[in-house]
């Protein structure tokens, strides 16, 4: 690793600790060191989104946390960088885009339009080549939500859509853009049906603008012009002119048979600025979560990893044990996995000598950190604590108001409350569709009973335990 971006991780960590896990990963695990220059570095983010976010509410968070580790830094420039860059590559010039295409796009002839016109006219997002199919590895944890993006992309004009929305939900790095963008590509190289490929940011960027230069209509009919509406990252979808957007042309959509594909990092049901009609619409069709990547699984990322950087680097080899080694313990994400190849391919080519296990240890040592806490469900609370006082989960959201459903009730929103991210408002309507004010009350009730009553206070220990687990 050079100075530089030892250096890089360090302010990684830095900001890491600063923000929290959630935010870091959300905001900025994608964020990658350009360079430094005298009193500025340039960092740089995949999309505007990001860029605008981080600059208006983590501008200073940055700066702070580089001037730690580097004082003389005064500035620090954030660009946003274009979705398709090669992997390493120290000697040899970037291909160009043309030729990195898959090849069944190749295949094309030039007398038809390329998707990109397309995907020009709509804003679609940029595809990076290297998220196909092919290169998807499959493992227990995404085996429906393959098959059912298979499936989707394998359909012809015409068929009948068998799930829609195919909605697809994982956290981060699990390989939700992976499968979409490779849905996309297998999709438009048959050449029959346009897909499109949308991050939520872009659709809202693409909507807003096109109002603005009175073209709303123009991009409606566009979007309805097309087949298959693939939309990643639905979470970031905001406003209300925006949803509502959204909402119509989702119905437009489905309803015209056309087949819509959404990733989000959580459940419809979870999706907490979108209203009622569109959660509900969302998870109509089929709603498939993909699970963390198993060992087995991030063993078969790494090595289709390494059989990539092979296509341009063709001596570099990584031993089996090395493999094992960054399999075992590089756990959180794949995109880490990919970190870590990338890594392991700079300094071998940088140095000139093969990969070792001692050089892996060293070179990921950063990347290998201890498993996130388990994320826990409402679903899971209400499931476990209906289980130990052996009521039924529906009692637990009916009206009822006998005493004994009222105290476990009073437990599972406490519970939710203390084991989750969610808000009042969203716990309450979980529970059965009820006001904050009761929850708030039933979390105090709880907060002052465990205080006091040690026998509810085991119990209460006891559930937590068992959802942890
Ligand atoms: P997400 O969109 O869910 O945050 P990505 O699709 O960007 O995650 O995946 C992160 C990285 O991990 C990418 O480099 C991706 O290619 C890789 N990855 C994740 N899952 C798989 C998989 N099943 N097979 C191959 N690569 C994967
Ligand atoms: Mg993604």
């Amino acid at each position: 690793m050079t100075m530089e971006q030892d250096r890089w991780s360090r302010v990684k960590g830095r900001l890491r600790s600063s923000v929290g896990e959630d935010v870091y990963t959300s905001w900025f695990a994608r964020m990658d060191l350009e360079g430094v220059q005298d009193e500025s570095v340039r960092l740089s983010v995949p999309t505007r989104f990001l860029k605008s976010w981080i600059q208006a509410h983590y501008a200073e968070r940055v700066l702070s946390c580089w001037q730690a580790e580097m004082p003389e830094v005064h500035r620090i420039d954030l660009t946003v960088r274009s979705a398709v860059r090669p992997v390493v590559q120290p000697k040899e010039a970037p291909a160009p885009v043309e030729a990195r295409r898959p090849p069944a796009l190749e295949l094309r002839s030039t007398a038809t339009a390329p998707v990109s016109a397309n995907h020009d006219a709509l804003g679609g997002s940029p595809l990076d080549p290297r998220l196909t199919f092919a290169s998807f590895v499959v493992g227990r944890s995404n085996t429906l939500a393959h098959a059912a993006a298979r499936q989707v992309a394998e359909g012809r004009r015409g068929d009948p859509v068998m799930f829609n929305p195919l909605y697809i939900h994982a956290g981060v790095g699990l390989g939700k853009t992976h499968l979409l963008q490779a849905v996309t590509w297998a999709g438009n190289s048959g050449n029959e049906r346009k897909v499109l490929y949308l991050t939520a940011e872009k659709f809202m960027y693409g909507f807003v603008a096109a109002l603005k230069t009175q073209t709303a209509l123009a991009f409606k009919e566009a979007l309805r012009g097309i087949d298959v509406l693939v939309i990643d990252d639905l979470q970031f979808l905001q406003g209300k002119s925006t949803q509502a957007e959204f909402c119509h042309t989702l119905n437009a959509l489905i309803d015209a048979g056309r087949q819509v594909v959404i990733a989000a990092d959580r459940p419809p049901s979870d999706l907490e600025s979108l209203d009622d009609r569109v959660r509900s619409r969302l998870a109509g069709g089929l709603v498939v979560e993909m699970g963390s990547l198993g060992e087995e699984l991030r063993h078969g990322i790494l090595k289709s990893r390494v059989a990539a950087a092979r296509a341009h680097h063709a001596t570099f080899e990584v031993p089996e044990d090395v493999l094992h080694y960054l399999a075992r313990t590089i756990t959180h994400n794949g995109r880490d996995l990919e970190g870590a190849i990338n890594r392991l391919l700079a300094h071998s080519k940088l140095n000139n000598r093969p990969v070792t296990l001692e050089m892996a240890e060293h070179e990921v040592r950063d990347l290998v950190r201890p498993q996130e806490p388990k994320r826990i469900k409402i679903e899971d609370i209400q499931r476990v604590v209906a289980r130990q006082y052996n009521v039924s989960r529906s009692d637990l959201l009916s009206s009822r108001r006998t005493a004994n459903v009222v105290r476990p009730r009073q437990v599972a929103m406490y519970l939710a409350k203390t084991l989750t991210l969610r808000s009042l408002p969203e716990i309450g309507r979980r529970f059965g569709g009820r006001d904050h004010t009761t929850v708030l009350h039933a979390v105090r009730k709880i907060e002052a009973l465990v205080s006091k009553d040690t026998a509810l206070s085991e119990e209460v220990e006891s559930l937590k335990r068992q959802l942890q687990e």
